[in-house]
């Protein structure tokens, strides 16, 4: 079965965790501070704060901004639970607004309108968390502009794009947003096995971040309420966690991190050959550039037409020739968890309209040319009948 999306691991990356392995740290050694130094390097950012996941990443995240019990934040329905959960974790209700028909983003369109309901009713949110779908950049200087106008604070779900670019810079240098979280799962752009990370332009949320991830411990003497006690001294000044990153997860990250633009570039081609062969198709094809590049961690298609009605028969052809299509992603408030929480079918109708139409087709560096002749050709005589 060709997959949907698969990691592309080299030589380099097995000596790099193989020498991890050979050395006295298995986790908090060198490595982290080196693939956090290169994370802020490559989005043009002060500060990268590592993670053992992007749903880790983001629930802290979210606990340095003080999302607690009573407050509310908003994502879109069109991402994966982990965008909405991260809220609940820390006690917070969710809602959703409804993504753009084109770019399958958080339409800026819905969030005016929605913040202008919300005032009204007096329940602004604490919190937004767009989602870069599929890699390409959400309309981030709009978004920015709307939640500013009332003082919302804003975490980019960019779980997909690392190696995109928006308004000429990297996402993840947090030009509009308060902090841009980053998935390294195997199937996003590169790849830590699990991993995450949170990155951000102030201080305090970085020190916060830092210290939330290993159970809310300092050794810095400026934090403690009493004099240390000797060289051995901390003190733990908040409730924390452990989801710290380890070094030989760091170095595999840091390796793959040395390839972010060929992978990325060798997607773009992949791409390019799709929009290409599948024009002609009853398909509305996706948005590799906004403001900029795509990531392209996927290659979503829409059936149109008589077609948008067969998506299940489509996905089980496609399935059965060997084509490990998927798809992304099934709205968050149709899951039982949330409906039990009172959303409902309905609510979000573009979200659950590309979703009764969606195909995530195979995209990934190493996918080959006769690999993916053979997903265009089945695309063809599927769709031809
Ligand atoms: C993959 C993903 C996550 C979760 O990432 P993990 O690293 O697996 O925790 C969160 N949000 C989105 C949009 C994702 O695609």
């Amino acid at each position: 079965m060709i997959p949907y999306g698969r990691q592309s691991i080299s030589p380099e990356d097995i000596d790099a965790v193989t020498r991890v392995l050979r050395s006295d740290f298995l986790t908090q050694g060198p490595e982290v501070p080196a693939f956090e130094a290169a994370l802020a390097a490559v989005c043009e950012v002060p500060y990268a704060v590592a993670m053992n996941s992007a749903t880790s990443a983001l629930h802290v995240a979210c606990l340095a901004l003080n999302v607690g019990h009573g407050d509310l934040v908003w994502t879109v329905p069109n991402t994966f639970a982990a965008s909405a959960n991260c809220a609940r974790l820390c006690g917070a209700e969710v809602d959703f607004v409804d993504i753009d028909p084109d770019s399958w983003n958080m339409s800026p369109a819905e969030l005016a309108r929605k913040f202008v309901l919300a005032e009204s009713a007096g329940r602004l949110p604490k919190v937004i968390i767009p989602v870069h779908f599929g890699g390409l950049s959400c309309d981030m200087a709009s978004i920015h502009r709307i939640a500013k106008n009332y003082g919302v604070r804003i975490i980019e779900d960019a779980s997909h794009a690392i190696g995109a670019v928006y308004d000429g810079g990297p996402v993840g240098s947090c030009q509009y947003s308060d902090i841009c979280v980053f998935s390294f799962h195997p199937v996003k752009i590169v790849t830590c096995a699990e991993g995450g990370a949170a990155l951000t332009r102030q201080a305090d949320l970085n020190a916060r971040m830092q210290r939330l991830r290993t159970h809310g411990i300092v050794r810095d003497q400026g934090l403690m309420d009493r004099t240390s006690e000797g060289p051995w001294f901390y003190q733990q000044i908040e409730l924390g966690l452990n989801y710290r990153l380890t070094d030989l997860q760091a170095a595999l990250g840091l390796s793959q991190l040395a390839r972010l633009d060929a992978f990325v570039t060798q997607r773009h081609q992949i791409a390019e050959r799709y929009s290409y062969e599948l024009k002609g198709l009853p398909l509305q094809l996706p948005l590799v550039e906004y403001a900029g590049r795509s990531a392209l961690h996927l290659y979503v298609v829409l059936l149109k037409g008589n077609w948008a009605s067969q998506r299940a028969r489509v996905f089980s052809q496609l399935r059965e020739s060997g084509i490990g299509v998927n798809v992304h992603y099934i709205p968050v408030h149709y899951h039982p968890y949330y409906e039990a929480l009172g959303f409902r079918r309905g609510q979000f109708p573009v979200s659950e309209d590309y979703y009764s139409r969606a195909l995530s087709l195979p995209m990934y560096p190493d996918l080959s040319h006769e690999e993916q002749a053979k997903v265009i050709a089945q695309m063809h005589a599927i769709l031809a009948e």
